[in-house]
């Protein structure tokens, strides 16, 4: 189905997205310390149970229950102490208690922990009590957090910082993963030249590159190979073999620039040349012309040059895409309801995506927009944090009025 004649709305562009890329097949095996990020490829189960013993959850008396008292003093006899990772090596008799910290195991005959609270005297050994109720004993069972077996993370989990260690308690020390995607970044332009470069080296009419290092900077979080593939010179032949060689290293290549209808734009007819081109046009502002199609068995995206454009359409676009090609499960961005502050202006036509600073308040959410929107403007990034979507149908927005907005911090995870 060739859609690049007709503008895709960005559900239907995302939609088309979803149903073409596979998910992965190769799995490698990662060690729990360093599967941050990685995506779980097979349910993983809890090698051990913790607690691995029954231990206590309170400071206090490891003691029987048909000991306790619940209408007047009583008193037990101390015979030790069971402290975590120094267990009391005997049992407990009637009568008798143990001192106990948190997270000791609980001495054998013990079934309550009496808490430190209910204790009113000690004389040497003899500890009294007041009287209290038996109801809560305080004591963690085995397998109270994490039973042996159970799955702790199935297919499609990324793996956050909370699951490292909720493995690692249950004695799992490697598990698989899927492989990293790998994905070539390329930039496109003759006026381009790399960041680093002394400025008096620019010749007249060229530019930093900026896209490059934003887009391997937006990947860092996301499972994948990140391949600095360079910068393509505006020569149809030159681009042409590159996008093939490159097609034949990596899952997806994103490039910026060179896909719109100027002269030096050759970014799409390559892609038709060698390839599939899905779809070419996006109603989307910014991100008008952005490609997204297949070279061998490589994904490509197009993306537009001007910066603002290029992240916009990486964050809303690619990286999904690029999380799906991973294996990951993630939910759609988050969409939140904020008080416009300060009047926004967008004519009907395009989904417009501007860069906004959103604050919480009492009442909720407000956002004001960060200034001229320009899609050249790297410096409406300044002081966002995050998107503000104003629909294609809707007109200038007024202080006051309600808008939807997409934190960054969401959209980069
Ligand atoms: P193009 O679509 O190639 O005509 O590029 C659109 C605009 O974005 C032009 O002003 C380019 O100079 C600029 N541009 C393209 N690629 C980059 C890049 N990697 N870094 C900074 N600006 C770029
Ligand atoms: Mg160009």
């Amino acid at each position: 189905m060739a859609q690049h004649s007709q503008a895709l709305d960005l559900e239907e562009a995302l939609a088309a997205i979803r149903e073409r890329l596979s998910r992965p097949i190769a799995k490698d095996t990662c060690t729990t310390a360093e599967s941050l990020g990685r995506v779980v490829a097979a349910p993983v189960c809890a090698v051990m149970s913790l607690p691995p013993f029954a231990a206590s959850a309170m400071d206090g008396y490891a003691a029987r229950r048909q000991d306790v008292d619940t209408r007047s003093d009583y008193s037990l006899k101390k015979i030790g102490t069971s402290l975590a990772g120094h267990p009391f090596s005997g049992g407990i008799a009637q009568g008798q208690c143990v001192r106990i910290f948190t997270g000791a195991p609980l001495p054998e005959g013990a079934d309550l922990v009496i808490v430190q609270e209910n204790v009113t005297n000690e004389d040497g050994n003899d500890v009294t009590f007041v009287p209290h109720s038996s109801s809560d004993t305080n004591v963690r069972g085995i397998g109270n957090d994490i039973a042996a077996g159970h799955v702790l993370a199935d297919i499609g989990e990324p793996v956050s910082p909370f699951l490292v260690g909720h493995l690692a308690a249950a004695g799992v020390s490697e598990f698989e993963v899927f492989a990293k995607v790998r994905v070539g970044i390329f930039s496109s332009g003759d006026e381009l030249r790399d960041p680093g470069l002394p400025p008096n080296q620019l010749r007249y009419g060229e530019i930093y590159d900026a896209n490059r290092i934003t887009l391997i900077q937006m990947l860092q979080d996301l499972p994948v190979e990140c391949i600095d593939l360079g910068c393509l010179p505006d020569d149809p032949d030159i681009v042409s073999s590159a996008l093939n060689d490159a097609s034949n290293q990596c899952d997806l290549l994103l490039t910026s620039g060179g896909v719109s209808v100027g002269d030096a734009d050759f970014i799409v007819e390559q892609i038709q040349r060698h390839g599939e081109l899905q779809f070419w046009r996006l109603n989307l502002k910014p991100g008008k012309p952005l490609a997204f199609g297949r070279i061998n068995n490589c994904w490509i995206f197009g993306l537009p040059g001007n910066p603002v454009s290029t992240i916009v359409t990486a964050l809303l676009l690619a990286r999904p895409a690029i999380a799906h090609l991973a294996g990951m499960d993630l939910p759609p961005p988050l969409r939140l309801t904020a008080t416009v502050a300060a009047a926004i202006q967008h004519s009907p036509g395009r989904t417009e995506f501007q860069r906004g600073h959103f604050e919480q308040s009492e009442t909720g959410f407000s956002v004001t927009h960060t200034g001229e929107q320009g899609s050249n403007r790297l410096s409406s990034f300044r002081h966002a944090n995050c998107l503000i979507e104003i629909d294609k149908n809707q007109g200038d927005l007024q202080a006051g009025d309600t808008a939807t907005i997409l934190p960054l911090t969401n959209l980069l995870h």
